[in-house]
């Protein structure tokens, strides 16, 4: 895709590998037919699929860049704790010490699960972690599996109810995960010669105050990027995104978070339609790589 001569790209995609519906070749294929000069894939706490990707971007001709997306908690004395993501961009997919920690956050990952599915059958929705499992294709689900079982079920009649009266934070079903810490993740993004990057700061129930005190404390422990384009984001959050972008020094980045069609209305690229990336993005945070 080309607007105004300036060559688009995207850098946070989800594919099955974690809650997405696109295999990784697939996310590749779609980026090489939207004329995407490039893609990062960044499935929640997960690597497994960089290597299809790689080879499915040299095979449709698309850059691909390697990546992941962690979550954290963030906590400080004006906001409260929330659940925050940093994306790790063009990370070494081989690095072990993120393969390793991968794993250990999907041991967490399965044992909270378990505990979601007795909690639900406890709450009257009868179901079994292996059912769960079979609707994800793999043992890494999440949230969003869990309410497209209780859909497939019966028990609510969409994702959204299932999200508002059940999964979300503080809900009767709400399981909180073991998570690694802001400070870990970057540590552990940069060990592998990537880029950390804050991820939609527009989604923490925060106001501009708590998300700039929030960008201003992360960039001091080290975080690099910061999302200024994505999907959701209205004029006035883009705005004050970049504001606080170039007010503190962070490089810029951007995505659709695409989900295939986990996220309706998402698109690979252009987001609810509007969504632009400059590859200039890119050209700099390759800049960055490797020299901090
Ligand atoms: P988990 O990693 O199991 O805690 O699940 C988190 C996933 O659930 C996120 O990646 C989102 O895709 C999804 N999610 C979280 N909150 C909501 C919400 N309020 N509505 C819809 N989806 C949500
Ligand atoms: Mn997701
Ligand atoms: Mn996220
Ligand atoms: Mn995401």
């Amino acid at each position: 895709m080309c607007k105004q001569n300036i060559y688009l790209i995207d850098l946070h995609t989800h594919s099955v590998n974690s809650d997405g519906t696109y295999t990784p070749k697939q996310i590749a294929k779609e980026a090489h037919e939207k004329g995407l000069k490039a893609v990062a894939l960044t499935d929640h706490d997960c690597v497994f699929g960089l290597d299809e990707f790689e080879k499915a971007g040299q095979e449709y001709g698309v850059e691909t860049i390697s990546g992941i997306e962690f979550a954290s908690y963030y906590e400080s004395s004006i906001s409260k704790k929330t659940e925050i993501h940093i994306v790790g961009l063009l990370i070494d997919k081989n690095n072990k010490v993120i393969i390793d920690k991968t794993k250990t956050i999907l041991e967490q990952r399965i044992e909270r699960n378990k505990k979601m599915t007795k909690r639900l059958t406890e709450l009257g929705f009868p179901m079994t972690y292996e059912e769960l499992c079979a609707l994800a294709g793999h043992n890494h689900c999440s949230r969003t599996h869990y309410a497209m079982l209780m859909v497939k079920k019966g028990y609510v009649k969409d994702k959204n109810e299932a999200f508002k009266k059940y999964f979300a934070y503080n809900m009767p079903a709400y399981v909180p995960r073991i998570l690694p810490t802001p400070a870990e993740c970057i540590e552990m993004i940069k060990n592998a010669g990537g880029i950390p990057v804050l991820a939609h700061p527009t989604l923490y129930r925060m106001n501009d105050e708590q998300i700039e005190s929030m960008a201003k404390d992360l960039r001091q422990k080290g975080m690099e990027g910061i999302e200024v384009m994505y999907s959701t984001y209205n004029t006035r959050q883009q705005y004050m995104i970049n504001n606080i972008a170039e007010k503190y020094g962070y490089l810029k980045s951007g995505g659709s978070d695409f989900h295939g069609l986990n996220k309706a209305g998402i698109s690979l690229g252009t987001g609810k339609g509007n969504l632009a990336v400059p590859y200039e993005f890119l050209t700099k945070l390759k800049e960055r790589d490797g020299k901090q």
